[in-house]
């Protein structure tokens, strides 16, 4: 078994008190962590804020080469970091190197834009004065990630917080904390200096943030999480008026238009819907198919699901994982049961109930209705509820994006279309921080990834989140 230590200050911490770490597809316990109390969250502050006047004040290029080499041993460790990944979270291997190899990239990229984070001059009103508009970093920055990209998403806050001179204290889901531990064993080894970035694993992340936002040296909290967690933590970190980026949960709709390619709209979607079992922010939740496609779109959609092989990550040829925990399983039943009991029609072949234990097994659902609990609440899980619309009309477009616009959130929206005046429109009209058009990808480091309404608010990934985390400091400048 694995042992997993927290890093504060350069030092590897171990705990007397440890928590367990469960394989959600064998039940197994794969490590134990060290459970990390506030005096320690306490110190990694302490040690964040020590280490920080150093790492900014250090040229940008040589930051960048300790962050080259930490995504160079990342992408170098992928295979043995993925084994943990899905150990831990259950995701198949294939998809998990995948994780850890994007992750290094994040970080690659981050490298890069450390030396571009510019200031700027402004003409001035009078030829003795100069104004300048220098960046500088936000200061200590606190993270807090999610279970179900536990590489990816703790590479996606370091990367910009650190490139922008940032200093680091993170803290990874008590679900999936060795994916960071290894992350953090990643950082150590390219020589980061002691304190800039560091790493705190417990399972009361309340306690966490009650000393994090509590402390006056912590400037910027960046979590990613569900949208309830982070409204207590919008709320908390008005005391001390701290800057917050916020990716929460999702609800994606899918406009699968009567000029789409069918098949590979049909691809698009189960790529989407089905990757990590459905465990994904992104994951489409409402997918609105032209009649005319309906019949044909849902048969392809359904063959693919059927194909999938549910298993343990860990197994050869094994495509789908199992959920998280027992409730995630639960919630998906009960998004099943409810549109059944209202009318819908499961298509694909495997019961529900079928594999018991964590697994569940890929669902394609017909004749989904908009009042449906599927299309209220975020599934997290391999529920793929397929809706129709008719008409091809500009009214009967308004109409088919008022509907996928009829959510609380506005994270990810897909459009499926070979018209381009159409994708102008409908993508102008779709109220979502991201538009996937033609299943073209949502993540690559170089993409502002992020939402809006209740899915949240800051960006990460491109320049745009590199500058969540800069302060940019205003200098009217006499010449005397
Ligand atoms: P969660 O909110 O339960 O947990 C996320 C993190 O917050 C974990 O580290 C957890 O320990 C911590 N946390 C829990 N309670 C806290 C508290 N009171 N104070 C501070 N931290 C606390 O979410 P989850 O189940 O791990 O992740 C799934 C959710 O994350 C989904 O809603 C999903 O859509 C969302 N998500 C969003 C994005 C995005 O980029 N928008 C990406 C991935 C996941």
């Amino acid at each position: 078994m694995k042992t997993g230590r927290a890093l504060v200050a350069g030092r590897w911490h171990a705990a007397e008190e440890t928590f367990p770490v469960v394989n959600p597809a064998t039940g197994e316990t794969v490590a134990r962590v060290a459970e990390c109390g506030p005096e320690v969250v306490a110190e990694a502050v302490d040690a964040a804020a020590a280490a920080l006047p150093a790492w900014r004040a250090m040229p940008a290029h040589e930051r960048a080469a300790i962050m080259r080499r930490a995504a160079a041993l990342l992408a170098e460790r992928a295979p043995e970091i993925g084994a943990t990944l899905t150990a831990e979270q259950g995701k198949p291997l294939s998809e998990a190197v995948g994780e850890v190899v994007a992750g290094a990239d994040h970080l690659l990229w981050s490298a890069e834009e450390t030396r571009r984070v510019y200031g700027e001059t402004i003409p001035s009103t009078s030829a003795d004065t100069r104004i300048m508009v220098l960046p500088e970093p936000v200061g200590v920055v606190a993270g807090i990630t999610p279970w179900n990209f536990p590489v990816s998403m703790v590479t996606r806050k370091l990367g910009p917080a650190l490139a922008a001179g940032c200093t680091v204290v993170l803290k990874p889901s008590e679900l999936t904390p060795m994916s960071a531990v290894a992350v953090a064993e990643c950082l150590a080894d390219a020589g980061f200096p002691a304190g800039v970035f560091n790493l705190v694993t417990t399972t009361r992340p309340q306690a966490f943030a009650d000393v994090v936002m509590t402390d006056p040296r912590v400037r910027k909290i960046s979590f990613t999480g569900s949208t309830a967690v982070g409204r207590r933590l919008i709320r908390q970190s008005a005391d001390d008026v701290k800057r917050l980026s916020v990716e929460l949960g999702g609800h994606a709709p899918v406009l699968v238009f009567p000029d789409a390619d069918v098949a590979a709209a049909a691809a698009g979607v189960a790529r989407a819907k089905f990757m990590n079992a459905g465990q994904a922010c992104t994951s489409p939740n409402r997918i609105y198919v032209h009649e005319s496609l309906a019949e044909e779109f849902t048969a392809e959609l359904t063959r693919l699901a059927d194909a999938i092989v549910v298993g343990d990550g860990a197994a050869d040829g094994v495509t789908m994982g199992p959920l998280i925990d027992e409730r995630a399983v639960a919630k998906v039943r009960r998004h099943v049961e409810d549109a059944l009991a209202g009318g819908a029609r499961r298509v694909t072949a495997r019961e529900p109930g079928e594999r018991g234990g964590r697994f569940h097994p890929p669902v394609v659902l017909a004749d989904v209705r908009d009042d449906m609990l599927v299309c209220r609440e975020e599934t997290f899980g391999p529920l793929a509820p397929v809706l129709t619309f008719s008409g091809d009309t500009r009214d009967a477009e308004d109409a088919v994006v008022a509907r996928a616009n009829a959510t609380p959130y506005g994270l990810a929206a897909y459009v499926w279309t070979r018209d381009l005046a159409r994708v102008v429109r409908v993508g102008e009209a779709l109220r979502f921080g991201i538009l996937s058009i033609n299943g073209a990808p949502l993540a690559p480091p170089q993409g502002p990834f992020g939402g809006v309404k209740g899915s949240g608010y800051g960006r990460e990934g491109g320049h745009h989140g590199v500058e969540d985390f800069v302060e940019r400091k205003y200098v009217s400048l006499g010449l005397g």
